[in-house]
């Protein structure tokens, strides 16, 4: 998934500058390396051509060697920037125009080895591994929502404040939870699961199967929902439950029966297809949830309005 200490090496001895070449042919002039006081910084990015992600800029599913050497330009932040605009970048830097960079990034005169040496090279390295390993890291927030309907159609979503969600008092309006899930990092993943957990004080309760979410896929002794999505980078993404506080007040009825205790707290919680753990939402009290979750007091229809009576 990164290219190689070799590749990487000869992309910084093969060049000088940014490969980035302005419209009217001026090129970029940011060298690849600032020196200050004789320490070696990286100033530029490795960039992909042709991304390895099906999400990603230039992607092109029979090209696979995405971390070879031909298919990486170093460019300047900004421009690497630019180059991976979502949907712009692709547009405007198509993979003819890159390549054609790349033909004369490869051209130019290269820095010295005795201005790169070993150790300089591999600080260099270095720098630029741990650049490509932050590019690879999700960087998941997950919170949870109330929300409701308008017309039978438009969900809208709420905080669900502790003093409990504002009372819309909407006839057909229907109350929803939610699981909100964004993504802050600079690579898209898939959640595969999300799901609510609850805790009685700052105790969390084990978990079990709830059948909260639509479409959900029970699993043993968890409590996690099937219906995964991919979240883009700086993407976000909401999981709505089936409507009213039924549901919830089941799954509440459940885990006290199991754990004697009634549960006072609830979070959210979504987890990756790996592994990897998602740091779910914070704690809040379940109570101003329920309520959120009731149907509106009081239809529009069915209030009693007192006219003043004309009698004559
Ligand atoms: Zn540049």
């Amino acid at each position: 998934m990164s290219p190689t200490r070799s590749v990487i090496g000869l992309l910084f001895r093969s060049a000088s500058h940014c490969a980035f070449i302005h419209a009217d042919g001026r090129p970029c002039p940011q060298p690849l390396i600032e020196w200050e006081q004789g320490y070696p910084t990286k100033a530029v990015d490795v960039a992909h051509i042709r991304s390895a992600s099906p999400d990603g800029p230039r992607h092109d599913p029979d090209y696979t060697d995405t971390d070879s050497f031909d298919n990486l330009l170093l460019a300047c932040q900004k421009h690497h920037r630019m180059i991976d605009y979502p949907k712009r970048g692709e547009v405007v830097y198509p993979i003819e125009l890159c390549d054609e960079w790349k033909r004369r990034q490869v051209a130019q005169p290269g820095l010295p080895p005795e201005v790169l040496s070993t150790s300089a090279m591999a600080e260099i390295t270095r720098q630029v591994e741990a650049k490509l390993q932050a590019l690879t890291v999700p960087d998941f927030e997950v919170e949870l929502l109330g929300g409701f309907t308008v017309e039978g159609q438009f969900m809208i979503p709420t905080r669900l404040e502790s003093e409990g969600a504002t009372r819309m008092e909407l006839a057909d309006s229907e109350r929803y939870l939610g699981v909100h899930v964004v993504n802050r990092g600079l690579a898209g993943a898939t959640i595969a699961t999300v799901g609510i957990e609850f805790a009685v004080s700052d105790q969390q309760l084990p978990p079990y199967s709830y059948e909260l979410f639509p479409m959900a896929l029970q699993l043993p002794d968890t409590v996690r929902y099937q219906g995964g999505a991919r979240v883009l980078s700086k993407a976000s993404r909401t999981w709505w439950s089936l409507p009213g506080a039924r549901h919830l007040a089941h799954c509440a009825l459940v885990q006290q029966e199991q754990h004697g205790r009634p549960p006072t707290l609830i979070r959210a919680a979504a987890f990756l297809e790996s592994t990897d753990p998602i740091t779910p939402g914070p704690w809040i009290p379940l109570e101003p949830v329920l309520r959120h979750l009731m149907t509106p007091v009081e239809p529009l229809e069915r209030q009693e309005f007192t006219l003043p009576l004309h009698t004559s």
